[in-house]
């Protein structure tokens, strides 16, 4: 829908990709799924790692070295303290994360076996994800069941009042899986260097 088809003959039930993007990823060129195809994170938008404060570790699963802006971090240590005087636990496992982190995340998957494109329904290609903006907060259990947890309910109660928003709902129009368990950082930016 509002997509120009570039290549192929029409008429052919097969949904022919249409994104002009490509990605390399281990000298292989994939072409990028449409679901992601006007998702590149601007370049005006990218985190640079120096730039990074890590989340107290008493937020992270295990202990997870997690690196955000440092709005992001202020943001979500008011929110995970507002959940925990409502008995709710927030706990973060992936937090900041560079384009070269994730193109091995998806060849880790394709020496598996995985096809790209089905690798890529899942896990954003790089460049692409959210997560480069070092504002994209994944919440543990990071899979499908987080829907079920008191967690979930809690964040779309209360996530919009800390600047929080969900970034791939269940009535997602761009046909992205529905990620209840990643959370985006829409608030003020920080200014400082
Ligand atoms: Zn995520």
């Amino acid at each position: 829908m509002g997509l120009v088809c570039l290549i192929g003959p029409s008429g052919t039930d097969q949904a022919a990709a249409q994104c002009a993007d490509s990605v390399v990823i281990d000298s292989v060129s994939y072409q990028v799924p449409d679901i992601w195809c006007d998702r590149m994170v601007d370049s005006t938008d990218l985190a640079r790692p120096a730039d990074l404060v890590r989340l107290p570790d008493t937020l992270t699963y295990q202990d997870y070295r997690i690196y955000v802006t440092p709005a992001t971090r202020d943001a979500f240590v008011a929110m995970a303290e507002a959940a925990a005087e409502d008995s709710i636990v927030l706990q973060v496992d992936s937090g900041f994360r560079s384009k070269s982190f994730q193109r091995r995340l998806i060849a880790r998957r394709l020496a598996e076996g995985k096809p790209f494109d089905s690798i890529a329904r899942f896990v954003a290609p790089p460049g692409y994800s959210e997560h480069h903006t070092g504002r994209a907060l994944d919440l543990v259990p990071s899979d499908p069941s987080f829907v079920d947890s008191p967690a979930y309910d809690w964040l779309c109660t209360h996530a919009r009042n800390f600047g929080f928003i969900e970034s791939y709902p269940e009535d997602s129009q761009q046909d992205i899986p529905w990620e209840p368990w990643h959370w985006w950082y829409l608030g003020p930016i920080d200014q400082a260097q």
